[in-house]
């Protein structure tokens, strides 16, 4: 059977290698891998010139906020975006849209909104809080891969648990097979510093990381550690932004906890003088932190230590930034960064800290895959699965501006910013969504993707 697709003349990157050759589709799914450039029939073939094919990404922390709250995002453009950013299957958390996804009726509605509207495939999480753990059993069936908990308030409708039902959530996903994601700060220091700082009439952006500690951090990560040992369920410690937050999993791991940690590009990129100079676009939670331990996290990246990289994509319409030029607390807590991982950590990991091709695929594409239940299926070059593939020139060197960005709002803590490597066409199941700066791709292309058994 004459092939669909055949990319050549390039890097070809794996989670294991970098090789001079290239990829075989047919029917949507990875071929063959080839060495060299041979001469191979194919409908159509793309020259990649020396340029480099990665898997395409998976960004397993984005928050497109429909149904409900469309108008600060929404699948469609969330997914152009992440086509743009040769992202190819997102996994979507289930708070910010309205209603936040805690069972299968808002489920439904979000699986309906996400099916018409995305370009590119998706995963969706369900949600672990107050008086919703006899839903945990619907949602999973229903299809999400994972169940996502605050231990500290989110800043949204979507409400925090205690460690009852951190408890409760772990051993009962242990049950289903699926894990819990966590956003571990600690709730009751946070907020005593908070009050005491609002109290004093602090409003600059210096005071957000104040009532955050390191420590507060940390405290939540021992916390959450203590209990997966305790119930055996399966953690994932979601945006840590500490070094020593993912080292104190890394101990855990080895004591035999079953815990992945992730971290995103804004932890990596900014500190807190980005924070003062870039305002309240820059402001998250947990915050940016001194830049002693952004080169601290960079070494745990750089030693194996981080399971994934997500960008914690968290939009909002622009007002919702700009109303806290002069009061740090009014402003929404999320920064938009989908369309910028992989330029972020091609630019400060490979191109200036050493961080290898295969590394950054593993945190990116193949490890997500496997967390999450989605691998071999995603997030892999093998043959037989999903062709889904990312093209990058990694030596170009651009500047991001507002007009680039696709999503619905388009602002982001990252404009500005001078990245070197950029996505030059992304492919989903073999068809290409996105090529030099224009979106290919149909709304409701994009196909739900569900746990493997
Ligand atoms: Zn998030």
């Amino acid at each position: 059977m004459l092939a669909d697709l055949y990319v050549r003349n390039g890097q070809i990157v794996t989670e294991q290698a970098v090789f001079y050759g290239g990829v075989v589709v047919k029917a949507g799914k990875i071929a063959q891998l080839v060495q060299g450039n041979p001469e191979l029939a194919a409908q159509e073939v793309i020259d990649l010139a020396g340029k480099s094919l990665l898997p395409g990404l998976i960004d397993a922390h984005v928050h497109f906020s429909e149904p409900g709250r469309a108008h600060w995002e929404g699948f469609r453009t969330g997914t152009m975006a992440a086509a743009a950013g040769g992202i190819t299957t997102v996994i979507e958390m289930p708070l910010n849209a309205s209603p936040p996804t805690i069972d299968a009726e808002n489920l439904h509605a979000k699986q309906a909104a996400a099916a018409q509207e995305s370009v590119v495939d998706y995963a969706l999480w369900g949600g672990l809080v107050t008086n919703n753990l006899d839903k945990l059993d619907e949602l999973h069936h229903g299809g999400v891969v994972a169940l996502k908990a605050f231990l500290s308030s989110s800043g949204s409708d979507f409400v925090r648990i205690d460690d009852d039902l951190l408890y409760a959530g772990l051993l009962q996903a242990r049950e289903l097979g699926t894990l819990v994601g966590v956003h571990a700060e600690n709730e009751w220091v946070t907020r005593y510093l908070m009050e005491k700082l609002q109290a004093l009439g602090r409003k600059d952006t210096a005071a957000w990381g104040e009532a955050r500690p390191p420590a507060t951090e940390l405290e939540a990560i021992q916390r959450v550690l203590f209990w997966a040992k305790e119930t055996g369920g399966q953690l994932h410690i979601v945006h840590v932004s500490l070094a020593a937050g993912i080292q104190m999993a890394a101990l855990a791991k080895q004591a035999g906890v079953n815990v992945t940690v992730e971290t995103c590009p804004h932890y990596l990129l900014f500190d807190e003088q980005d924070f003062a100079r870039i305002g309240p676009m820059a402001k998250c939670a947990p915050p940016l932190r001194a830049r002693a331990e952004v080169e601290a996290l960079w070494q745990a990246v750089l030693h194996n230590q981080v399971d994934l990289i997500a960008s914690d994509h968290s939009p909002c319409l622009l007002e919702e930034k700009t109303r806290g030029n002069d009061d740090v607390w009014l402003a929404w807590g999320g920064i938009s960064g989908l369309q910028t991982l992989l330029p972020a950590l091609l630019t400060e990991g490979v191109q200036r800290r050493g961080l290898t091709l295969p590394a950054l695929t593993r945190m990116t594409a193949a490890n997500p895959a496997r967390i999450f239940g989605l691998y071999p299926q995603k997030g892999t070059l093998l043959p037989g699965a999903d062709a889904d593939l990312v093209i990058i020139d990694p030596h170009k060197t651009w500047v991001l501006t507002t007009d680039q960005l696709f999503y619905k709002n388009p602002h982001s803590a990252f404009v500005g910013y001078e990245f070197m490597g950029r996505v030059e066409q992304t492919i989903v199941r073999g068809v290409t969504v996105f090529r030099d700066g224009e979106i290919q791709g149909q709304p409701g292309f994009g196909q739900l993707q569900v746990r493997g058994v």
